[in-house]
């Protein structure tokens, strides 16, 4: 009885306050994570927020954000700004981690909340998704610039609510990184250089979660997002595990056909580090018909179910930064 009444108050403290050195202290009193992790308020992710990154990025001015591009230097301001404003720290004293792609000049925006125990925030965990787009490409009924809502500026409004969702609950045992990518069009370029930068600086990357073309629900499906690499970890478990409200994900065999686990920037953190790096989206190739094409805008995306993705994903998040590491698996 003494136990269950130390787990409640545990539960109520921290719900109630939020703060690391409260959850610090309820620590001592040798309580589980998951005994913890289930009474710390989350806060729903705001769609309109969402919604107005979404618009900004997609926004004709930013000319379909391609690499090298006049645009994407505009969206790469504004997402610096955005972490910035959230209250991240800069990656390493810089939030723009530049690269040179196909002769471009180009830059990653990267930022990190140091985690708030002493021994795990030596472990990190990479949060991303890429910004950059195709720019401009053959009109269709007069428009030609490729503005991208959807790929992917959906995944990059996600990163920058879980981001927000993270700073005020206060509580990330290990280091989390906020990576938005450029060059992800021209062959996952700027994934490639930052897992190829954290592997040189001696980074202890522990799991790498991606995003992808979150902007429409998925059509007849039980669970919000599926993973791509669905058997490669026990990510989707444990995701579904910490959410007992909703099925979170799944296994969508259309994406393992088409091996999307490979052509999105989980995959070269996958390499470096082989780690648990995985991609959610909910574009099942059935419920989006703009895929590379100028109608790839703003008016198609539902920032709602967005929010209710992020919703649906916290909890998982909160214990990959938290709890026991993920572990990958064979490959079968
Ligand atoms: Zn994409």
């Amino acid at each position: 009885m003494k136990r269950i009444l130390i787990i409640l108050t545990a539960a109520v403290l921290i719900a109630s306050c939020g703060t690391q050195k409260k959850v610090a202290k309820l620590e001592k009193t040798a309580e589980t994570m998951s005994q913890i992790l289930p009474g710390i308020k989350i806060p729903k992710a705001s769609a309109s927020q969402i919604l107005n990154d979404v618009t900004y990025l997609a926004s004709d001015e930013l000319e379909g954000r391609d690499t090298g591009s006049e645009g994407i230097l505009t969206a790469a301001k504004y997402l610096q700004n955005r972490l910035h404003e959230i209250g991240l720290q800069p990656y390493r004293d810089d939030f723009f981690d530049n690269f040179q792609a196909q002769g471009e000049k180009a830059f990653n925006i990267v930022g990190m909340l140091p985690g708030t125990d002493g021994v795990l925030k030596n472990e990190v965990v990479v949060i991303g998704a890429h910004y950059d787009h195709i720019g401009f490409m053959k009109a269709v009924a007069g428009d030609s610039i490729a503005n991208g809502a959807n790929d992917n500026a959906t995944g990059t409004a996600s990163v920058l609510a879980i981001a927000e969702s993270l700073k005020a609950i206060d509580f990330n045992r290990r280091t989390v990184v906020f990576a938005l990518f450029s060059a992800e069009e021209k062959g996952l370029i700027g994934s490639k250089h930052l897992a190829k930068r954290m592997k040189a600086e001696k980074e202890n990357v522990v799991a790498m979660i991606n995003f992808e073309m979150t902007g429409t629900p998925m059509v007849e499906s039980e669970y919000i997002a599926y993973l791509t690499g669905y058997d490669k970890s026990n990510m989707g478990a444990v995701f579904n595990k910490a959410n007992p409200s909703r099925l979170v994900t799944g296994k969508l065999e259309a994406a393992a056909e088409m091996n999307l686990f490979m052509r999105s920037d989980n995959f070269p953190f996958y390499e470096e580090f082989e780690i648990p790096a995985q991609t959610f989206c909910t574009f099942d190739f059935t419920n989006f018909d703009h895929y590379h094409q100028p109608g790839d805008e703003v008016s198609q995306i539902d920032s709602r179910h967005m929010a209710a993705v992020v919703d649906a994903i916290m909890p998982g998040i909160m214990k990959v930064v938290n709890d026991e590491r993920l572990k990958v698996m064979g490959n079968e």
